[in-house]
């Protein structure tokens, strides 16, 4: 689903800022990233989003070394990706309902597939009640709820989570950790990047430890394992 061989990435003012990466996650599989800040986590998501390359190494995603992907397949790599952020990015201007809409409109869907697949999602996330509010009427729990919605309307085959919960208070946290969950067992790989030490611990699930770029540590029901 997604292998990392010998990855390198070295940025314009030399900076290494991930060095000789290797590692694979299955398909179904859900996997936290830690690691201490400049470790390379962000890096490592631009990566598998395709926002930059790497300096050298292989970056497979489901069979395709989208390293050596035309441009015009971006668009579509990036489609089978959903991502969350820390700070939710939805848009403020739109309903909820609108803002998980967009993800299908944007690629063109068939307006009965809106009607269908936007409430689906918005139903299991809990937001059914809330589609016609704005962002900024929800609490940030419910703001990541929405945001989650939007990126799995469309079904894809990989989540990335960059510190779904960093803005969040812990009981607000483990709800969205538990969807997190609900989406992993639809089938969704879930790649979640943390500094919840609590949550880490508790989920007993693969941890893959950055340092200075490598990777030092990588368990099965691992857990946080550093202090930072
Ligand atoms: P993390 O997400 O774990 O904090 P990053 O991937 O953001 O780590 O950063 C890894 C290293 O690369 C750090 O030393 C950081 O300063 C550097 N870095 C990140 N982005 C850039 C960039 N665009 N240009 C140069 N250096 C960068
Ligand atoms: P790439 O060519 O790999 O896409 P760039 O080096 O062009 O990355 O940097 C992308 C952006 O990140 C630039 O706007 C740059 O100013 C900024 N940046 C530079 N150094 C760092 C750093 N240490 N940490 C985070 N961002 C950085």
């Amino acid at each position: 689903m997604i292998r990392l061989e010998n990855v390198t990435k070295v940025y314009p003012n030399g900076v290494k800022a991930l060095d000789d990466v290797s590692f694979e996650i299955e398909k179904g599989a859900f996997v936290f990233i830690v690691g201490s800040s400049g470790s390379g986590k962000s890096t490592l998501l631009k990566l598998l989003m395709k926002e930059i390359n790497p300096t050298s190494g292989k970056l497979h995603i489901e069979e395709k070394d989208i390293t050596k992907l035309r441009r015009s397949k971006i668009p579509k790599l990036r489609r089978s990706i959903g991502v969350v952020f820390q700070d939710f990015r939805l848009l403020e201007k739109m309903t909820i309902y609108n803002n998980v809409a967009f993800t299908l409109k944007v690629t063109e869907a068939p307006t009965r597939t809106i009607r269908r697949n936007v409430p689906m999602v918005l139903s299991l996330v809990g937001l059914s009640q809330k589609a016609n509010m704005h962002p900024k009427q929800l609490s940030g729990g419910e703001q990541q709820r929405a945001a989650l919605a939007r990126a799995i309307v469309n079904n894809p085959p990989i989540l990335l989570a960059d510190e779904p919960t960093g803005n969040l208070d812990p009981k607000t946290s483990w709800e969205i950790m538990k969807l997190l969950l609900d989406i992993n067992l639809r089938g969704t790989t879930v790649v979640v990047v943390t500094h919840d030490k609590e949550v880490v611990n508790s989920m007993k699930k693969r941890v893959i430890t950055l340092r200075e770029g490598r990777v030092v540590r990588d368990m099965q029901k691992g857990d946080y394992g550093y202090e930072n």
